[in-house]
């Protein structure tokens, strides 16, 4: 369906949980965090549900996310049950990988095609301390699980921050020239958590290039739906990424909406703007009325956000893991 922009949206980012067994410092607030309560948050029969109903209006792409949707119970049982209504052309999730290695097949064969993995840093010492809780043999196993099992392409989220060195950047460089690997560096958004930031997307990508010691060329979107622009050494396997919510927004290619897990659409990632659709999901909603919340939220989309660091940012009402990125 098209918004009042003429831009059309298929994605939808399905947020499963709030929880997590990680804490990035940028993602959560250093106050700390309730979680919701489990009776708060969409059932898997609700979510099937919705689904459905937004496929109808033209929602062919869905991303599984959270908080960590993989602490959730049952999620390759509901991976399966989406897949079954064969509706769903792409079917990604999105993981910080820690809980990935025992899970990886069985997704793969309940019909999730692909993954994204948070990874920012692979100095032991300074993943510890950006994810709080995380180990990065952790992640490093999910990664080498969802290549085994086929979950590819497998994308890397990388949010610049000061963990990120140039050592990671010669590992990067390795891994992209081995491994079809798409690794996506992505600015920091000021939603809830809090970063000490590192290199900006420019130094990434002139660092890249010395050290490459080949010139990053602009090459064709890696599958999947949504705002990297891709680069990729002439001999390499894999390629890099850059998504710039802040310095070069991509506003007018939204393809998007966001459901969080306790029930609320999402226009905008960047606005505190939400409907409500689990009050009349759970009060007896017809499917026509709750396609006609589905429209409601895509005519609110707005044309862009406003936000860049010169002018200062608003207080958002969620945190990033409330929302799933
Ligand atoms: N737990 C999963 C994970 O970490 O991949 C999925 C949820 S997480 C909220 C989704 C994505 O948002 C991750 O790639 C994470 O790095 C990114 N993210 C979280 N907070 C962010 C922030 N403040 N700015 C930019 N990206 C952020
Ligand atoms: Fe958890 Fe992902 Fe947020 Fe890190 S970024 S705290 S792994 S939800």
């Amino acid at each position: 369906m098209l918004d009042r922009h003429n831009r059309k949206v298929n994605y939808l980012r399905l947020s499963v949980t709030d929880r997590c067994n990680f804490r990035c410092v940028y993602c959560m607030p250093p106050h700390g965090r309730a979680w919701l309560d489990h009776s708060e948050i969409l059932s898997y029969e609700e979510l099937l549900r919705l689904i459905t109903v937004f496929n109808k209006e033209g929602i062919t792409s869905v991303r599984l996310t959270g908080g960590e949707p993989l602490v959730r119970k049952g999620i390759g049982d509901f991976v399966a049950a989406i897949t079954a209504l064969g509706v769903i052309d792409d079917l990604s999730l999105t993981t910080n990988g820690s809980l990935l290695p025992p899970l990886a097949r069985e997704l793969k064969e309940a019909g999730l095609h692909r993954v994204n993995i948070s990874l920012d840093t692979v100095n032991p010492a300074s993943f510890a301390r950006i994810t709080t809780c995380g180990r990065l043999e952790d992640t490093l196993a999910g990664i080498d699980s969802a290549l085994e099992a086929g979950l590819t392409p497998v994308k890397l989220n990388v949010v610049l921050t000061e963990a990120l060195s140039e050592k990671d950047l010669v590992y990067f460089i390795e891994l992209v020239y081995h491994q079809p690997i798409a690794v996506r560096f992505i600015e920091y958004m000021p939603i809830g958590g809090r970063c000490i930031n590192g290199f900006d997307v420019a130094t990434v990508q002139k660092l890249l290039s010395l050290a490459g010691r080949e010139m990053l060329k602009p090459t064709v979107a890696v599958r999947g739906c949504g705002p990297a622009r891709y680069y990729q050494f002439p001999k390499a396997k894999g390629t890099f990424g850059f998504i710039t919510p802040i310095s070069d927004h991509f506003c007018t290619a939204c393809n998007r909406l966001r459901l969080t897990a306790d029930g609320r659409l999402k226009p905008c990632l960047l606005s505190n703007k939400e409907i409500d659709i689990k009050t009349p999901l759970r009060s007896g909603a017809s499917d026509s009325e709750l396609a006609e919340i589905f429209h409601e939220a895509v005519q609110e989309k707005p044309e862009g956000h406003t936000l860049c660091r010169a002018s200062g940012y608003p207080a958002f009402e969620r945190s990033m893991f409330q929302i799933g990125g």
